[in-house]
């Protein structure tokens, strides 16, 4: 289909010019946009920083649409809808807010107006503004019966998915469908999987929807892990050091676990190396996080130490590295965290500094909520405990290149020729492409099966069939001495059982199985799942 032909597209191109003296879309920009002038319900996936709000932004300044009148934009955040409304101001374009804020600036404020009839084209509110007051309802249906209502956008629509109980109500959201059942919906999200995309589909009632999807690959992100050192002086040095000889003078962010770790670290780096760092975390007061993060934003101070509380509608486009001197809680959070690098496109670094025992640290903090009034059901830590072990697997993985794994987490092939040697997994030497290890597999599977056979265990913990292979002595693997296979894999580079461990688990010939008692990622058991797949294997 070609979309410069539509009837909408004179229009299109020259609001993309005239309006946001932008020369050309990106992949997927026009599709979307075309799309929802159609009527259609769209869901786009784009990687943050890939451009979603020009994607909603641009069709409500059309006149041409098959709807007309007021686009209203959902968006979880009031710092983010600040943030876009300010912006789309300063463009010249006449954005306006739906929240309830009492000190907001009554310029922007979109329900005076809509009371006196005025038409806007972009209404920024929260789910819970739009759908938890009667004068806003009132409002939409005023708009609706003028046929002024063009169509709803849901910004970050995975918070739909998962469980957030502050966030019920864009849970609910799934009522649009069901009140305005002719009113087209958007969903933008820079963060799903396969089984969220289809989560978001459901529950916004997604009629046939236009799914468009962007590569999640950063090119211009170097992904590293590096070994945390169990001192935190040491730690110190060594951030210090990344930083003073590969980003002096760079803009940066360092993610830190716990809000008196980021003061800690920010205090540290200023005295100790004279770096100009500041913290930031959400048990600031308002006016000293506003400080720190304008200050950050306009390059007065260089390095933000943070929680993750920091960054969710941060649009600095030159940031150069992202350090976490904590591992994230799962892929997603890691992926957006660094995914605020380069978002300019020049080369940046993520560095994630990785202990087990963090991951140990975080595992608790999930069990042992200190809200214990809003503790998680059972099932949901559960899934917790699971997506933190991606992240202890993505960081324990010395084998593979990194950009295969974070994008097969988004569910997308990535071949790791199209790395370019831009992770620290691709950069070691005597890295071997294209050999066939069908062989070796075969051992470890046969490997696998003879331990389960003989074991009295419920299963294989993962460390301890590597151990076997490797043929690790001493009496934790007595058990398993005996057996052929074990310490067949003796000469294999330790990175290489890595890839092929990791290999059989990603084919399905290899499965993990958890179990609930035991408290370590010990628990997680492998089996032999399906040996005829692996006549298929080679890396
Ligand atoms: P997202 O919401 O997906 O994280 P944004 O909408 O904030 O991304 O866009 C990221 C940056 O890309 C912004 O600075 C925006 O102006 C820029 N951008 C978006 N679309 C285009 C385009 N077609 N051409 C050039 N720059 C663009
Ligand atoms: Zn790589």
């Amino acid at each position: 289909v070609d979309h410069t032909a539509s009837s909408y597209y004179p229009e299109i191109i020259s609001i993309l010019k005239g309006t946001f003296k932008l020369s050309h879309f990106r992949k997927n920009q026009l599709e979307c946009i075309t799309a929802t002038l159609d009527g259609k319900d769209v869901f786009y996936l784009a990687p943050t920083g890939g451009g979603k709000s020009l994607c909603y932004q641009l069709p409500a300044l059309c006149s041409t649409g098959k709807t007309q009148g007021t686009t209203f934009v959902i968006s979880p955040l009031l710092s983010l809808i600040e943030d876009q409304v300010s912006t789309l101001r300063k463009k010249g374009i006449n954005a306006f807010r739906l929240i309830n804020t009492v000190d907001a600036d009554q310029a922007n404020d979109a329900m005076p107006r809509l009371r006196k009839g005025e038409s806007l084209p972009l209404v920024y509110t929260t789910p819970e503004k739009l759908l938890g007051s009667n004068n806003v309802q009132d409002i939409v249906v005023q708009l609706y019966n003028q046929k002024q209502l063009a169509r709803f956008v849901v910004d970050e629509a995975h918070v739909i998915g998962g469980w957030r109980v502050w966030r019920e109500s864009y849970a609910s959201l799934g009522i649009l469908r069901k009140q305005w059942p002719d009113i087209p919906i958007m969903a933008l999200t820079g963060s799903a999987n396969m089984s969220a995309i289809e989560d978001i589909k459901e529950s916004l009632a997604l009629r046939n929807p236009v799914c468009l999807k962007q590569s999640f690959n950063r090119s211009n992100l170097y992904y590293k892990v590096k070994k945390k050192p169990s001192q935190k002086k040491e730690l110190l040095k060594e951030i210090a050091g990344f930083i003073q000889s590969h980003h002096k003078d760079d803009t940066g962010i360092i993610y830190c676990l716990s809000r008196d770790d980021c003061e800690d670290v920010a205090r540290r780096l200023r005295e100790e190396f004279n770096l100009s760092a500041r913290h930031f975390h959400a048990g600031m007061d308002r006016d000293s996080k506003r400080i720190n993060q304008e200050d950050w934003s306009n390059g007065k101070c260089k390095i933000i130490v943070a929680t993750i509380a920091f960054g969710m509608g941060i649009d600095k486009p030159d940031v150069r590295f992202v350090i976490h001197a904590t591992m994230s809680k799962d892929m997603d959070g890691y992926y957006q965290e660094t995914g605020r690098a380069g978002r300019d496109g020049e080369p940046s670094d993520c560095v994630l500094f990785y202990a087990y025992s963090d991951a140990m640290k975080i595992q608790n903090m999930l069990k042992n909520p200190h809200d214990q009034n809003n503790k998680p059901p059972p099932d949901e830590i559960q899934r917790q405990l699971e997506r933190l072990s991606a992240v202890v697997a993505y960081a324990s993985n010395e084998g593979d290149c990194r950009r295969v794994a974070i994008l097969r987490h988004f569910d997308e092939e990535f071949d790791e020729a199209e790395c370019h040697k831009s992770c620290d997994n691709c950069c070691k030497p005597g890295t071997v492409v294209n050999e066939d290890h069908t062989e070796t597999a075969q051992q470890a599977v046969q490997l696998l099966r003879d331990m389960s056979n003989c074991s009295r265990e419920r299963g294989i913990a993962l460390t301890m069939f590597k151990d076997v292979w490797r043929g690790k002595k001493g009496a934790t693997v007595s058990a398993y001495t005996g057996l052929p296979g074990y310490a067949a894999a003796s000469k294999l580079d330790h990175r290489m059982i890595d890839r092929i461990v990791t290999q059989l688990l990603y084919s399905n010939i290899f499965t993990t199985r958890r179990t609930t008692s035991g408290n370590g990622f010990g628990n997680n058991y492998l089996e032999v799942c399906n040996f005829s797949l692996l006549s298929r294997l080679s890396d």
